[in-house]
């Protein structure tokens, strides 16, 4: 028989995934804002106190993983996760999921331009029944105008495409266990996890929020970095560029005969037409252009093929750091939340920026 006691609901553990590349100027502000907001939803009985924060160091050159390594050792509710190399974000991220256990994990940069009081919200809305929880900005006006637009662009292009992505949504985002089970069977190295995760079907919200300008440090995301992320998000999706080189092709000899039929036309009618010029320099030209182009898109195709024909591991994780006993959802983390409602010490004894 169930005891009246027994029937309460019993709080989620929550996990919160951290990909941190070179963020040491960041990452003391950062675990700090987390793991107090942690220890708040803790005190009031919506989250379970094995709780946890698991930060992953994607082949850091700084000392991020020291600063990690040393949470652990000094009890923090810790688990670090050293990748043996930069892996990328979407790896570093996926790392991250793989070894939090929590019941709902929420993955959110290190630099904490997303407002990380949403994460309240995505914890209410997990509660209520939702398996992902979209973190969508309503505002981001801390980008350049430049970021801005180009990230509508790409949105707008992935829409036309026919890719499904959350507008405005990057990477901040809470996952049921079972959402993270679902993922694990995508194969694919490239993992583009904006696209992923709407095809999995679970039932999902929305929680907005304003974002801000990095804590400190620099974007880790410079312009070459996104091109490469929204043309691996593109290709990983869609084979409509594809289609679109058939619809060019067909266009441009269309536009070649109207040219033939201008030039024609010219000549019979214009004695003084100095023949030949336009009508043989610019098709080579513009051909020239447009096959170069067919073939960089062909290629790009090609080249997925090869890399997931290969089917390399995404990631090798050279070090996990945890407690013996502790951290695991599970086990409870041995600190009790009360114990850990101090001001936390920089565990390197250094000052960073606060
Ligand atoms: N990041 C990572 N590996 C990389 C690049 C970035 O783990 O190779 C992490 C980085 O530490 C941060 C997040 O991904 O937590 C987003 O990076 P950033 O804030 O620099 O990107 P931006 O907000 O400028 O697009
Ligand atoms: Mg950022």
């Amino acid at each position: 028989m169930r005891s009246p006691e027994s029937a309460k609901p019993v709080p989620p553990a929550i996990s919160i995934v951290v990909p941190c590349f070179n963020e040491e100027a960041v990452l003391f502000n950062t675990f700090s804002r987390l793991s107090r907001l942690l220890e708040r939803q803790c005190a009031a009985g919506k989250i379970a106190e094995r709780s946890n924060i698991v930060l992953v160091d994607d082949g850091s050159r700084d000392r991020t993983w020291e600063i990690i390594d040393a949470w652990v050792r000094i009890g923090e509710p810790v688990i670090g996760v050293k990748l043996s190399r930069n892996c990328g974000h979407q790896n570093a991220l996926l790392a991250g999921l793989a070894s939090a256990k929590g019941d709902a994990v929420i993955t959110i940069d290190a630099d904490l331009q997303d407002d990380e009081t949403a994460i309240e919200r995505m914890i209410d809305a997990f509660q209520e029944g939702s398996e992902v929880v979209y973190g969508v900005r309503s505002k981001r006006d801390s980008d350049t105008w430049f970021k801005r637009s180009t990230a509508h662009a790409f949105y707008k292009l992935m829409n036309a495409l026919g890719v499904q992505t959350i507008a405005d949504h990057a990477d901040y985002r809470l996952l049921s266990q079972r959402a993270i089970r679902y993922l694990g069977q995508f194969g694919e190295a490239n993992m583009f996890l904006r696209g992923v995760v709407p095809l999995l079907g679970l039932k999902s919200a929305v929680v907005h929020y304003e974002r801000r300008p990095r804590l400190a440090g620099e974007s880790k995301y410079p312009l070459v970095k996104m091109i490469e992320f929204a043309l691996n998000g593109i290709t990983s999706f869609s084979v409509k560029p594809l289609r679109l080189i058939t619809a060019l092709g067909f266009s441009v000899c269309f536009a070649c005969l109207a040219l033939a039929g201008w030039a024609l036309a010219v000549k019979l009618m214009s004695p003084d037409a100095v023949p030949g010029w336009a009508s043989t320099i610019l098709p080579i030209y513009f051909l020239g252009g447009v096959q170069l182009f067919c073939i960089g898109v062909l290629g790009e195709y090609t080249g997925k093929i090869y890399v997931e024909s290969k089917k390399r591991p995404r990631y090798f994780v050279e070090r996990v750091a945890r407690q013996a006993r502790g951290d695991r959802p599970g086990t409870g983390s041995g600190v009790p939340a009360h114990r850990r409602m101090r001001s936390r010490p920089h565990p390197l004894g250094v000052r960073l920026q606060q």
